[in-house]
C-alpha cells in the first residue's frame, strides 16, 4: 500500500493470495519474497511498460529524416559491410546498395572484436566515410557505439545508432542513448532472454527515447555447425508483447553467407520487419566477417 499499489486479499485454505493491483513495474519481486510469512512471489503483468504492447496497441514505425521507415507495411533492407575499411570499398559497397534501393547503409567504425588482437575499426576515420556514403547516397547510416564517450559525436554525426549484442546490457550506455533522440538499433545479447532484451529497450525508453528498433541477431546453443542459432521465435515473440519494430540479422546468427538466403526468407515469413545483411564487395579480403558477407556474385 506504501507503494500506492491496491491490494486485493484471497483466502485459501492453507495460503493467503495478496494481488497488487496498480504499477507494479518498480516493484522489487526480491524484497517481497524476502519477507518469512511469505511462500512464492508472481509476477502476472510484464516488468516494462513504455515498450509493452498492453499500454501502446498500434506498431510503432520508426521514421528517417529522408523518408525511410522501418516497422509498418514495408519491408526494411539495411545492407553493408561488417566494417568500414577503407574509402574505396566503402564507396563500391555503398553505391551498390543504393543501386539497389535499399533502405539504410551499415557498416561499423568502432568494432567490438572478442579478440583484441583483431581489426577495432577505423573509428572516427570510419565514422566520416559513412557521412561520405551517405553524402554520395543520400541513404541513412547505421554504425554500433561502443562507449558513452561518443554518444555526443554519434548523434551528431549518424542516422541510427546501433547498440551490438555484447552491449545490450550496458545500463550506462543505454540511458544515455535514451536521451537522445535518434533511433537505436538494439541487437538482443547473445544470450539474453526476450524479457530482459525488453527491459534493455525500457531503459531507453525510460529517459525519453521511444525510437527503438530490435534486432534478433542469434543466441548461442549446442549448435556448432553455425556461429549462433537464428531464434525465429523472437519475431512472432516481440510481436506479441511489444509495438516495436524487429528486424533480423542473418548473418551474424548463422556465420555463413550460404545461410543468408533462407533465413532471411525465414524471417520475412515469420513477420519480421526487415533485414540487416552483411555485404562486401571482396568478401575474401574482408577484415573482419568475410565469411558471412554476401556480394555481388552471391
Ligand atoms: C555487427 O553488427 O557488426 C555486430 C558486431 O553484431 P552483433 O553485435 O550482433 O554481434
Ligand atoms: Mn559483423
Amino acid at each position: 500500500k506504501e507503494l500506492d499499489l491496491d491490494v486485493g486479499i484471497t483466502n485459501g485454505v492453507g495460503c493467503t493470495i495478496l494481488g497488487l493491483v496498480g504499477d507494479t513495474t518498480a516493484v522489487d519481486m526480491d524484497k517481497i519474497s524476502i519477507n518469512p510469512h511469505v511462500e512464492r512471489v508472481m509476477r502476472v503483468t510484464e516488468p516494462y511498460k513504455k515498450a509493452n504492447r498492453k499500454y501502446h496497441p498500434e506498431d510503432t514505425v520508426i521514421e528517417l529524416s529522408n523518408g525511410r521507415s522501418v516497422g509498418g507495411n514495408r519491408l526494411a533492407v539495411i545492407a553493408g559491410p561488417c566494417s568500414v575499411e577503407s574509402a574505396e570499398q566503402f564507396d563500391e559497397v555503398a553505391e551498390c546498395i543504393a543501386d539497389l534501393g535499399l533502405t539504410w547503409i551499415r557498416g561499423g567504425a568502432f568494432k567490438p572484436r572478442t579478440s583484441p588482437y583483431a581489426f577495432q575499426g577505423m573509428g572516427n576515420d570510419g565514422i566520416r566515410l559513412l557521412q561520405e556514403a551517405k553524402e554520395a547516397t543520400g541513404l541513412p547510416i547505421v554504425t554500433e557505439i561502443m562507449s558513452t564517450d561518443n554518444v555526443e559525436m554519434f548523434e551528431m554525426c549518424v542516422d541510427v545508432i546501433q547498440v551490438g549484442a555484447r552491449n545490450m546490457q550496458n545500463f550506462d550506455l543505454l540511458k544515455q542513448l535514451g536521451k537522445t533522440s535518434k533511433p537505436i538499433l538494439l541487437k538482443r545479447g547473445l544470450s539474453s532472454t526476450i524479457e530482459e532484451w525488453l527491459m534493455s529497450a525500457e531503459y531507453i525508453m525510460a529517459e525519453g527515447n521511444p525510437n527503438v528498433v530490435l534486432c534478433e541477431r542469434g543466441i548461442r546453443t549446442f549448435e556448432k555447425l553455425i556461429r549462433n542459432n537464428l531464434d525465429i521465435s523472437a519475431v512472432p515473440l516481440v510481436k506479441m508483447f511489444s509495438h516495436l519494430p524487429i528486424i533480423i540479422d542473418p548473418s551474424h546468427a548463422a556465420g555463413r553467407r550460404d545461410m543468408v538466403q533462407p533465413l532471411s526468407r525465414a524471417a520475412i515469413a515469420a513477420g519480421a520487419d526487415g533485414l540487416i545483411i552483411e555485404a562486401h564487395n571482396d568478401p575474401a579480403h574482408a577484415l573482419c566477417d568475410g565469411a558471412q558477407s554476401v556480394s555481388y556474385t552471391h
